[in-house]
């Protein structure tokens, strides 16, 4: 190990210990050579990153990704974009048909109101936000992605993570919500209050579809995006 990446572990290990101890440490993310420690809840793992990782590479690197079944149907891959210094990290389900078409995530009705959702709460793709998805490719007839596929591109997005380095996550709907927090109750459930991912705050909430579907959702998911402001001003106070 070079003397760097030993610096780099020293400086995870304590950022461990310092979140065994009182909490995570939201100023402290995660050094580079660790793309995100071992969860056993989860079962994500920790994976050196690639020297010299970029956003740039993982999206050219998923373009050409055959790793999944997914790679069949898909039109474009879409990996994700927003701010390259996010203050949260916005993380949905997969691509539908209009993200397929456009390699944009979150377009359409549903993306609009995610977009009114995080501007209610001073947050933005184009300021201070990334979006990304659990699986880059479009899954059949909008069918959730199995979970081989959800474990097949995971690395994509713990190394988006690495590079990121979000202080906060918001889990829009409940595969996302699933996912990060190892989790099989659903969106209901696990929305409403804080969990924690890679040491960091998040909140679940419900896709934004599903509020297109049914208004009821607005008002607890709008608690939600409060949970989140609220996490984020804590934060800003340290
Ligand atoms: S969904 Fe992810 S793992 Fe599957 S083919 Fe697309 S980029 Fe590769």
């Amino acid at each position: 190990m070079k003397t760097d990446g030993r610096a780099s572990l020293f400086e995870a290990l304590s950022i461990v210990e310092d979140s065994l101890a009182d909490g995570y440490h939201s100023r402290r993310a995660l050094p580079d050579f660790a793309v995100i420690i071992e969860s056993p809840s989860t079962g994500l793992r920790m994976e050196p990153a690639p020297a010299n990782d970029s956003l740039e590479a993982i999206a050219a690197e998923a373009a050409r990704c055959q790793k999944c079944r997914l790679s069949a149907g898909r039109n474009r891959v879409v990996p994700g974009l927003g701010s390259t210094r996010p203050l949260v990290m916005v993380i949905g389900e997969g691509p539908g048909a209009e993200e397929d078409k456009t390699g944009i995530p979150f377009i359409g009705p549903a993306g609009q109101l995610l977009d009114k959702m995080l501007a209610a709460i001073g947050l933005s793709r184009e300021t201070n936000c990334f979006i990304g998805n659990i699986v880059k490719c479009r899954p059949p007839m909008n069918r959730d992605p199995a979970p081989d596929e959800q474990a097949a591109c995971m690395p994509y997005l713990e190394r988006q993570i690495a590079i990121l380095k979000p202080r906060a996550f918001l889990a829009v709907g409940r595969i996302p919500a699933q996912a990060l927090l190892g989790a099989k109750t659903g969106i209901g459930r696990l929305r409403g209050e804080r969990h924690e991912f890679h040491g960091l705050p998040l909140v679940a909430t419900y896709h934004p579809s599903a509020l297109l579907r049914n208004e009821e959702l607005k008002r607890p998911a709008w608690e939600d995006l409060k949970l989140l402001k609220s996490i984020l001003d804590e934060l800003d106070q340290r």
